[in-house]
């Protein structure tokens, strides 16, 4: 979560008690989400926590755990969180925004790489999945505590702004341009995993072979355990959003689940939950039978990515856009079944019985 999620810092009293909601409420979720991986360690050693990127984020080395280490790895986070992040000023995606219409802005490496791969999603999606999806987001303004419903006009004109072709990337002067006023980016569906990727490759350089980083749910293993037994990965209760999962992903190595789900951020108003995974169609947040969606996969920019993808393309249509690639996904349905993609099947197991398992296809 980002931008509400990635966006969560907060400049207004309200806001701050808003934001200490969240992380009290992010802290029980992620810790009860990688329960089963810590109840299977073998060594004994203890997540470091800190609140960024939006979100609790806890990396638990398993070897060469020097307070050192640790301090690096999360002054990367709040560097890539100073790049990307769309509520904070003087980001460098805020003067990309703050440009549109104007001039091409350029950027660090890691923010065009960024927005590079959003718009690879952008365009296998056909834009289901946008990173300009920005002045959507602000409207609803879910996960602050001026959510909303926006009223349709405001919703239409929102809309106008949205379009992935209208981003211009020069990768010779490594600008972006944002060609039309009004448009901005969002990178809350992407920058986290690209933050997974970096930290483990930090830990590849200092040679650590056991690790375990969790970006607010989004969840990468390095290495094998100790033991040689399998990480236990569990998929989170859509339903619960307490940290209750509904059933356990094995992970021999290296490999990452990201989870993009209607629990993650959302508001009531008049009875009805609004979630934030916004329809760049209708303008609402996506509804089409999904909760939630887990994907596995090797790098966490993909399955990150490819969460929130998939959701916005719902089940038949996510479908077909992973099983061409090499990747795992964990779909959870409003009718509480559970479907599995064929290559998953034999390392997920169901735990929860108030669900059941659709057959494979
Ligand atoms: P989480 O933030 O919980 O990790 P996601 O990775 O699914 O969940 O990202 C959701 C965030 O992505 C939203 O909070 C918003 O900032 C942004 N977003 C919402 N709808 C879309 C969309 N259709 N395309 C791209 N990004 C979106
Ligand atoms: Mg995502």
């Amino acid at each position: 979560m980002k931008n509400p999620s990635y966006a969560y810092f907060c400049s207004s009293k309200k806001k701050l008690s808003s934001f200490f909601l969240q992380l009290k409420k992010r802290l029980l979720v992620g810790w009860a989400v990688v329960l089963g991986v810590f109840v299977s360690c073998a060594a004994p050693s203890s997540p470091q926590t800190e609140f960024v990127l939006g979100t609790v984020c806890s990396i638990n080395l398993f070897e060469y755990g020097r307070p050192e280490r640790y301090r690096a790895l999360f002054a990367r986070l709040r560097e890539i969180e100073d790049r990307m992040s769309v509520n904070k000023t003087g980001t460098e995606l805020d003067a990309v925004n703050e440009a549109a219409g104007r001039a091409p802005v350029p950027v660090h490496p890691d923010t065009y790489y960024v927005v590079e791969k959003a718009l690879e999603y952008a365009r296998v999606s056909g834009g289901a999945f946008d990173p300009t999806v920005g002045p959507l987001v602000k409207l609803w303004g879910i996960g602050t505590e001026d959510a909303h419903v926006p009223n349709p006009s405001e919703i239409e004109g929102a809309l106008k702004k949205i379009d992935y072709q209208k981003v211009l990337l020069d990768s010779e002067h490594h600008t972006i341009y944002l060609t039309e006023e009004g448009m901005a980016l969002d990178l809350g569906a992407i920058a986290k995993g690209f933050a997974a990727d970096e930290l483990a490759a930090m830990l590849r350089q200092w040679r650590i072979r056991r690790a375990l980083i969790d970006l607010g749910g989004n969840i990468l293993v390095v290495g094998e355990k100790q033991d040689g037994s399998p990480w236990r990965i569990g998929v989170q209760d859509p339903r619960s959003g307490r940290g209750e999962y509904i059933g356990i992903v094995q992970i021999k190595r290296d490999k990452t689940t990201v989870t993009s789900g209607v629990y993650e951020r959302y508001f009531e108003q008049n009875g009805k939950r609004y979630h934030h995974i916004l329809s760049t169609r209708d303008g609402y947040p996506v509804q089409n039978g999904l909760l939630s969606v887990t994907i596995v996969a090797d790098r966490s920019i993909d399955a990150d990515a490819l969460s929130t993808t998939v959701f916005a393309l719902g089940y038949e249509k996510g479908l077909s856009l992973l099983e061409p690639l090499d990747v795992g996904g964990i779909f959870i349905f409003e009718n509480q079944e559970v479907a599995v993609t064929r290559n998953l099947s034999s390392q997920f197991q169901l735990t929860n019985t108030a669900y059941r398992l659709s057959p494979p296809r």
